[in-house]
């Protein structure tokens, strides 16, 4: 029986479908708009200068490997990864704090600021490890289709533990009352997706996997994982057409027959759509084949977008690491600006990556390469005089926090703003993460992965199960593929 799958999109969630519909035998091919493979995490490279354009933080090692030894390989065999020693800085409103990536240095540097703290942080990490180990070995991998998927597992049977009803803000605030221990421990949740207090505690898997998991960096940046991933595809048989829009999906009685696009139709028996699910749903397919309305989205809760500076300076930066967070100004304002009251932001939180710290192939030699990350409201209408706004605004705090002036030293810049993630990504309201991890977002409540109407249609990626996050895109890769290893068993 012919097994052709193509899958639209060549983000982390398409290469991994791709990957596991290859092993079981599926002729595959991916159909991407851009003229290269990783979707949010292509890399650019302008004036000498390396740029990731999306993710940068490797976190949950263990998830990467086990990707690859589903394919009989490890991580080594495609590329190399370094814990960064310290993990990251964080510039305080009264200075810098480095956060080690040795616990017992964690545990004395939470005690120093708070007495009693590391003794509560340790239990803290040992609830978080259990809800690690539960969340992202049982939780994340099933495909939430029902709950009837959760009633054996340890999930159920452990839920108290796994502090679902409770919101991490106030689990954390049960055991900390410093704000910067509590702005540490909040910021994972807080840049990914929601206001700690609408998150379920569950997610301090995220600070036993920023803690004891540790900061990676993919030597030669992010981008090395999607090539890794690329490469094994390619070993298994994917075929990629590149500069391909898919534009429509034909439908020919309740079955996907078709993609059209303006250079080339093509052909399946089954079709997954890594692209954005809105997009795909609400421009690709008719309105009677759509399994969620205009409406469902507009009740969404979406993680936030993000406006991003890609600056390269032509000399050397002091007082920066690979990742530095200034949280110099106010933390619940910002918050509120995204989330609660949504528009352009008063004094931002701001997120720095500067990867030439570690790597000297991402910079001409004497320069760094800075990524500027500015968390924001999904739909803020962008511009060039707000863009510019931002710019002098950030680079200002930049240096006066680094005490060193560079802004006649920057020789390159490139603006990515929420209209290119509509435009590049076909993003619902630009957002750069999906949904946000709310409750009522989570599990069986995600947009589903198949498509109810049309038996050969499923959807992957940061939109369904289980998340945004680069580790979760490649287990919903798995996921999906096994929807579709039921349906060709099935006929
Ligand atoms: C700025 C930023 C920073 C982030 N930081 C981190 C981080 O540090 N760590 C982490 O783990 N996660 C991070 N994330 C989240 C993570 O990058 C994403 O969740 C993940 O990469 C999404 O993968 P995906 O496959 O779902 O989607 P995408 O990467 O968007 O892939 C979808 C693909 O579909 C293609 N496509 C869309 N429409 C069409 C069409 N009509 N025809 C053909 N192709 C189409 C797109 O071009 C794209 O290649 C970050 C994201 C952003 C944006």
């Amino acid at each position: 029986m012919s097994k052709k799958v193509t899958i639209i999109g060549s983000g982390f969630s398409g290469l991994s479908a791709a990957c596991y519909l290859a092993k079981q035998g599926c002729e595959v091919t991916i159909l991407e708009k851009h003229d290269s493979v990783g979707g949010r995490a292509r890399q650019f490279t302008s004036d000498g200068f390396t740029y990731d354009m999306g993710p940068s933080w490797y976190w949950m090692p263990d998830i990467f490997d086990k990707f690859f030894a589903d394919f009989g390989k490890k991580v080594s065999d495609y590329y190399v990864i370094e814990r960064l020693t310290p993990s990251y800085r964080i510039i305080y409103k009264d200075g810098p704090l480095d956060i080690p990536s040795n616990i017992d240095e964690l545990y004395l540097m939470f005690e120093n600021i708070e007495t009693g703290s590391a003794a509560k942080l340790k239990k803290f990490l040992k609830e978080a490890e259990y809800k690690y180990n539960i969340g992202m070995h049982d939780l994340v991998y099933k495909p939430g289709l029902s709950l009837t998927e959760f009633l054996n597992m340890r999930f159920f049977r452990g839920i108290f533990k796994l502090d679902v009803f409770n919101s991490i803000a106030s689990h954390i605030r049960k055991s900390f009352t410093n704000p910067k221990l509590i702005q540490l421990l909040e910021f994972p949740v807080l840049f990914l997706g929601a206001l700690p207090k609408n998150t379920p505690a569950l997610y301090s898997l995220m600070n036993y996997s920023d803690m004891i998991g540790g900061t990676w960096y993919p030597k030669g940046g992010m981008i090395s994982v999607v090539n890794g991933m690329h490469k094994l595809a390619l070993e298994l048989g994917v075929k990629f057409e590149l500069n391909v829009d898919v534009n429509k999906i034909n439908i020919i009685e309740n079955k996907a027959i078709e993609v059209v696009s303006k250079n080339k139709n093509a052909n399946f028996d089954v079709l997954v759509s890594s692209a954005d699910y809105n997009f795909t749903e609400q421009k690709l397919l008719d309105k009677k084949y759509r399994n969620y309305s205009a409406n469902y989205w507009e009740t969404r809760k979406l993680a936030p977008s993000s406006l991003i500076f890609y600056i390269g300076v032509n000399k050397k930066l002091p007082n920066l690491l690979h990742h530095t967070l200034f949280f110099d100004e106010d933390f619940d304002l910002h918050s509120h600006e995204i989330y609660t009251d949504p528009k352009w932001p008063t004094n931002p939180l701001i997120y720095l990556s500067c990867t030439s710290q570690t790597d000297n192939n991402v910079a001409p030699e004497g320069c760094e390469n800075l990524m500027v990350l500015i968390p924001i409201a999904p739909n803020l209408k962008d511009d060039k005089a707000t863009n510019d706004k931002y710019f002098d605004m950030v680079i200002s705090r930049i240096e006066k926090q680094i005490g060193v002036s560079f802004k006649d030293n920057i020789s390159f810049r490139r603006d990515f703003a929420t209209s290119d993630f509509i435009k590049d990504y076909n993003s619902f309201k630009g957002n750069a993460y999906g949904l946000a991890n709310t409750l009522s977002q989570t599990a069986i409540f995600k947009p589903k992965l198949i498509n109810k109407k049309i038996s050969n249609l499923f959807y992957t990626g940061q939109l369904t199960v289980p998340g945004p996050g680069v580790p979760p895109c490649l287990i919903s890769g798995e996921l999906v593929a096994q929807q579709v290893v039921k349906y060709f068993n099935k006929k």
